[in-house]
Parts: C-alpha cells; structure tokens; sequence
C-alpha cells in the first residue's frame, strides 16, 4: 500500500510536473498559489492578529483559538443575485455618493467620508479613517456587497489580508476578510462573529468576485446596566447560512473576551477601516418594526 496523499505531494513537487499541474490547475480553473509566496513581515503571518483570549463559555475554544477547525468550504451558487433593495429599504449606498456615511476617525472624530467612490463601488483608503452611518439603527436587515480585489501584495496574509468589517452599533463586527484561501485563526474569518464565532461553513469566493451578506440584527435590550436581552444575528453569505440567530457575548472590540456596556437603543453602524485592500457596494437596510407596524 502506498500513501496516495504522500505520492501526489511528492510528485507535484517534481519541477516539471509541478508545472503541468499548475498548468491542469489553470486550465480548470481553479485557484493556484503563487509559486513563492512573499514572506509576511514578523507579527503579520496567516495566524498573527488579535492575541488568544479566554475560553469560550458554552464552546470548546478560546477566543481566537489557532487550533479550531477551519470552517469546512462551500462553493455558493451562481449566478450571485443582485439584490436591488424593496421599496421600503434605506438605501445607505448605491454606487454614486457617501451622502449616507460620516468619516470615523479614531477616537470617534466625526470626518468628511474619504473612501474613493468609482466605478458603481466606494474602496477603503488606508489612513482615513472607517465610514459610520449617519443614520443609527436598532433591529435592521442588512444587505451588503464586498470583494478583495486581486492583486494584492502577496506578503500580506492572514488579518492583513482584504480586512474591514461591518461593524453593528459600532461594536459587534462582523468580519470582512479574503477568506477563500487564505485561512486565519476561523473566529476572524470572513463571516465569523469576530472573537466569537466562525461562520458555520466558508462559502467565500475567490479575490475579485463579489460576495453579499444579507444580515438579520437584533440589538441587545439593556435595564441599566443589566443585559435584559443579548443581541442576536443571523447571516446569510452568498446564499448560505452561516449564523441562524446566535447570541452575542457583547462588544467584539474587548479582550480579552467580548462583553456588554451598555448603550442607546439604536447606533449608527459602521465599515471597518482594517487592512484592506476591500471594496463595498449596493448597502441598504430595512428597519425590523416586527408585526402590525
Ligand atoms: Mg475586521
């Protein structure tokens, strides 16, 4: 008996055959890894970022864990639908002006937005800051569009890869990252709940396809400084649920386990400005005012 895994890895690193199946690879169109990946810079490899936090209460990892399974991948369907928004959404963004958004400085220094809005889509630009909804939200269903455009710099990996994030009240983010091949600790894989959760599966397409999340947020109730209900999301991620109504622990920002302050009722939202290089378009939210409103 032979180990047909050991055979096929020392045959693919034949120099000739590793160059016919590079080629095979190409040729059905499946996504290679350069030949010889930049090195990251110390502190900035596929697993570096956010430092490993506490266990997790009611699940087997600590926040940020390393050895937690990678969540499993799935191809999402095509084509991707465009989802134009219903007649009662606010359109937040679509593709011609951020007359929705506020720069978010550090610090919460209110700016002028000065992400480059072009071609139907707004691009982070590094060093000014996120962009936060004029508009604040409580219960909301959210619709976003995001791709990592391809031909980023090849050293960059893991966090520093495609980073940004929505982030809910301004607290509990949901990760943006390019997350098709490029793996990372899973709680801060694109979808995952960051410091909490990975997406139940990755159904992440390839930099420079379009990805959609479509997310229902219900917004944590306080009585002072008393968590009455926690908040909750579910997310769909190109057609595929990846969190069905899960309990957030609080604020993704605290270390070194995520935890409630209390806040208003309704909080703008904002992008995350993280490493990028990441691309946003066609935003636009519905109010949740349940039933008979
Ligand atoms: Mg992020």
């Amino acid at each position: 008996m032979y180990d047909r895994r050991k055979f096929a890895k020392v045959f693919a690193s034949l120099p000739v055959t590793a160059g016919l199946v590079s080629l095979a690879q190409r040729a059905a169109g499946q996504q290679v890894p350069p030949a010889n990946p930049a090195k990251p810079p110390a502190g900035k490899g596929q697993m570096d970022g956010s430092p490993l936090g506490d266990p997790l209460p009611g699940q087997r990892w600590r926040v940020h864990d390393r050895n937690r399974p990678q969540p499993r991948k799935v191809t999402p369907g095509l084509p991707m639908a465009i989802e134009l928004p219903p007649s009662d959404a606010i359109v937040l963004f679509d593709g011609k002006n951020l007359s929705q958004w506020n720069g978010g400085g550090r610090g919460g220094v209110v700016t002028e937005p000065r992400w480059k809005v072009e071609n139907g889509y707004v691009e982070m630009v590094p060093g000014t800051g996120g962009l936060v909804t004029k508009e604040k939200f409580g219960d909301i269903q959210l619709h976003v569009e995001w791709i990592t455009p391809t031909g980023a710099d090849p050293s960059r990996v893991g966090q520093q890869r495609g980073n940004s994030g929505i982030v809910l009240m301004e607290r509990y983010e949901i990760q943006v990252l390019s997350s098709f091949d490029n793996p990372t600790y899973p709680d801060g894989a694109a979808g995952s709940i960051y410091g909490m959760y990975p997406p139940m599966v990755n159904p992440c397409r390839p930099e420079g396809e379009w990805n959609s999340y479509d997310i229902i947020f219900e917004s944590p109730r306080f009585d002072g400084e008393k968590v009455v209900k926690p908040a909750c999301v579910t997310l769909i991620f190109n057609g595929v649920l990846v969190h069905h109504r899960v309990e957030l622990l609080g604020s993704t920002a605290v270390e070194p386990i995520a935890k409630y302050q209390p806040h208003p009722p309704e909080e703008p939202f904002s992008l995350q400005a993280h490493a990028g290089p990441v691309r946003y378009r066609n935003i636009w939210v519905r109010r949740l005012l349940g039933y008979d409103a």
